[in-house]
């Protein structure tokens, strides 16, 4: 019998999450089988518990049960415990795992697939919601020159300021109007700005000629905050698609202790 693992969401139809797991178990030769799971919204702790109970191993965790997966876990890691959000169970006995691999798999993809190194650098983060959450421990530890955190409601930012000030106590917050006049090497979308098509209203000269501009929404070819870095000069842009397979990688890693190959995966789903 091949050890079961599922993604979990409502609606979960969109989720490239189990091809992309298919993928990792071809070319590594596990032996596994991953499946989609559409739970009910009040629903996902008896969905949790039935996979459970018929011994599956593990699961990746999307819209909109990340923080119902953050409150089952019965022990968490760091990363989860600080972005409040889990995206990969373990089930090990009576004990439930909770990892948060998105900001792994973003910084995973920024350092080692673009080859673009965050230490030292002037970052900006845009949003204040749960990805952006997920992100802000993974990129501190990359050790940025500066990390500033912008947000459309402003207290929301203030609010994550606050709540990572232990890990670094120089992380500045504010709006959009405050980051005028300022130039960053790094430009994070982690807003859903671009899933409804729209712009951020970043002020002219956020980026410079070698900034990298990267969206972490993917599949709706360049969004309006690319194609702003683009016009105003920034030399790198990337969309999501690497942080989306990356994130897959670590739960893989978790799961079944070996790493996937991602290069050519990335470049087949964003064709
Ligand atoms: P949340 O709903 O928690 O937060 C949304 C954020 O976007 C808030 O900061 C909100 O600002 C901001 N926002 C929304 N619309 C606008 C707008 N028009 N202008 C400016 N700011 C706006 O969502 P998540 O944080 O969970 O998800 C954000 C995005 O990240 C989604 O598009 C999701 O698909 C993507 N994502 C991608 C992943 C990947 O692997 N590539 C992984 C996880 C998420 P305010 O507080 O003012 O409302």
């Amino acid at each position: 019998m091949p050890d079961t693992y599922a993604v979990i969401g409502n609606p979960v139809t969109y989720s490239k999450s189990p091809l992309i797991h298919a993928e990792f178990s071809k070319q590594t030769g596990q032996d596994m089988y991953y499946e989609a799971i559409l739970a009910p919204l009040n629903g996902f702790a008896a969905a949790i518990e039935d996979f459970r109970q018929n011994g599956g191993k593990g699961m990746n965790v999307t819209i909109p049960f990340k923080v119902d997966a953050y409150k089952i876990s019965t022990q968490l890691t760091e990363q989860a415990t600080a972005a409040r959000a889990v995206n990969t169970l373990v089930f090990d006995g009576d004990e439930i795992y909770g990892h948060n691999t998105d900001g792994a798999g973003l910084i995973r993809d920024i350092v080692i697939n673009l080859g673009f190194a965050i230490t030292a650098k002037r970052v900006l983060l845009c949003g204040a919601g749960g990805a952006a959450r997920g992100i802000i421990l993974p990129l501190l530890n990359q050790e940025p020159r500066m990390l500033v955190i912008s947000n459309r409601t402003v207290q929301k930012a203030h609010k994550l300021r606050k709540q990572f000030s232990s890990y670094n106590n120089t992380i500045v917050s504010g709006n959009y109007e405050d980051i005028t006049g300022k130039e960053f090497d790094l430009v994070i979308n982690a807003t859903s700005a671009s899933l409804f098509g729209e712009p951020l209203p970043l002020p002219q000269g956020t980026f410079s000629a070698e900034s990298l501009a990267y969206d972490i929404m993917y599949g709706n070819g360049q969004t309006p905050f690319l194609q702003f870095a683009s016009q105003e000069g920034a030399e790198y842009l990337s969309d999501g698609i690497g942080m989306l397979v990356e994130q897959a990688a670590e739960s893989f890693f978790i799961w079944r202790g070996i790493r996937p190959e991602t290069k050519q995966l990335i470049e087949m789903l964003r064709k």
